[in-house]
């Protein structure tokens, strides 16, 4: 299904024409604008009128979070503040948290970005649908919202936290589609499950529109099977917009970007080289139509890779695979590189224990050691030491193999590892904490 069928099934020809009359649009937009990029562009020796090509873009140098968090909060704006209808601002890990302004356009161009993933993705305007992400400052709750509300969907807002009430809200509204991020539809689950309700009271869930973090191919099959739904998965960060860059259609073979919006690049997160189709590296994104934070080649740290194959659902607008990590996530131990979903799909590929896990880093003299921390499904298992101990060989020996890093493992009791509303934090990198 579509929500913009002309746009979406464009001729690539016609839409490469127009992503680079935008492409021209939006850099002389910035260079008149913002002083930040005129400065850039200058230094750059990138004129506006010297953009005659999708190639030109790569003269350009790229923008970066710490640019973002340099201009805090509002120097990046290319609108006055009277033409900014809405601010977000996404969760500072450290430091001041990176701001980003939509002008009234942007918020329409938003929605029907998000309108046309939840179509592709299987969603009607005959959907219920409970949004499980968290209001507020992150942008995935709203944007999916107004998406949703676009094509005519019936929006639950129940947002996060009280996960009892939602599968009330979940069994008494007929819920039909599910907006969360992966871990916490399985942590729903696993509550739903603890509960005096048959799961029967939840079948008319069919879709999971599910967003913010990774999600890896056994988790997926978990979610639905548990939950007896179809779960697709979409992409975006708040610097860019929020969700709506990037999502999947019925095939499931990649996310289709909304291509007219947001132009994508590939490249060698080391040397900002372009990599070829079908080649993994950083994804760079550069903003069409953006007016209250236009960015050029924003570096996302997301590793992934590009196809322009045609799909069969029709699209013509290109698909990226689902991101294999980030590059700055990328943990570098005993010069292995390696990425938590990684190791995410040898447990996940484990009867005994649960999706649940941490990951702790640290520094014992000039070695780097990886505790791997999983959960039991069934906590009686730690009454036998002999069969604690063989599964914890068995894990040691299969991350082994995949990832090729020995690593400590720790077996804990069900429930013990912080459950994730938002995105799951992994990694616990204690090599620098004295
Ligand atoms: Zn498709």
């Amino acid at each position: 299904m579509f929500f913009q069928k002309d746009i979406e099934t464009m001729p690539r020809k016609q839409l490469e024409e127009l992503q680079l009359e935008r492409l021209k649009w939006t850099v002389d937009y910035c260079y008149k604008n913002v002083p930040f990029y005129t400065k850039k562009l200058d230094e750059a020796g990138v004129t506006p009128d010297s953009i005659k090509s999708l190639e030109d873009i790569k003269r350009i140098p790229p923008t970066t979070k710490a640019d973002l968090r340099d201009n805090y909060p509002f120097g990046l704006f290319a609108k006055p503040m009277k033409e900014i209808v809405r601010i977000h601002a996404s969760s500072g890990t450290t430091g001041k948290p990176t701001v980003v302004g939509y002008t009234k356009h942007d918020l329409d161009i938003w929605s029907d970005c998000m309108a046309r993933i939840c179509m592709a993705a299987g969603a009607t305007s005959e959907d219920i649908v409970q949004i499980s992400f968290g209001y507020g400052m992150f942008t995935g709750a709203l944007g999916l919202h107004y998406g949703l509300e676009k094509i005519g969907a019936t929006v639950i807002p129940n947002s996060s936290g009280n996960t009892e009430k939602a599968l009330m809200y979940m069994r008494d509204f007929g819920t039909t589609a599910l907006v969360a991020t992966p871990s916490y539809a399985l942590y729903m689950c696993e509550t739903a499950k603890s509960l005096e309700y048959p799961m029967s009271d939840y079948s008319r869930l069919r879709l999971g529109l599910f967003g913010s973090e990774g999600c890896t191919p056994e988790m997926r099959t978990q979610i639905e099977s548990g939950w007896g739904l179809f779960a697709t998965d979409n992409y975006g960060m708040s610097e860019l917009m929020g969700p709506g860059v990037s999502g999947e259609c019925r095939e499931r073979n990649g996310l289709h970007f909304n291509e007219d919006f947001f132009l994508p690049e590939i490249v060698d997160p080391d040397t900002l080289e372009a990599r070829d189709e079908g080649e993994y590296g950083e994804l760079l994104v550069t903003t069409l139509t953006k007016e209250g934070i236009p960015l050029l080649r924003y570096r996302t740290r997301d590793i992934t890779k590009i196809t322009y194959e045609p799909c069969k659902c029709g699209r013509t607008h290109a698909r990226m695979e689902k991101v294999q990590g980030r590059s700055d996530d990328m943990l570098k131990i005993r010069g292995v590189n390696i990425f938590p979903s990684q190791i995410e799909s040898v447990l996940i590929a484990i009867d005994q224990v649960s999706p649940h896990y941490q990951l702790v880093v640290r520094r014992e003299g000039f070695a780097d050691t990886l505790e791997v921390q999983v959960e039991l499904v069934d906590s009686s298992l730690l009454d036998s030491y002999g069969k604690i101990q063989q599964l914890q060989k068995d894990i040691a020996k299969k991350i082994q193999t995949v990832l090729g890093i020995q690593c400590k493992i720790s077996i804990v009791e069900h429930g013990t590892i912080e459950r994730f509303v938002g995105k799951a934090k992994r990694v616990i990198d204690l090599r620098n904490v004295k």
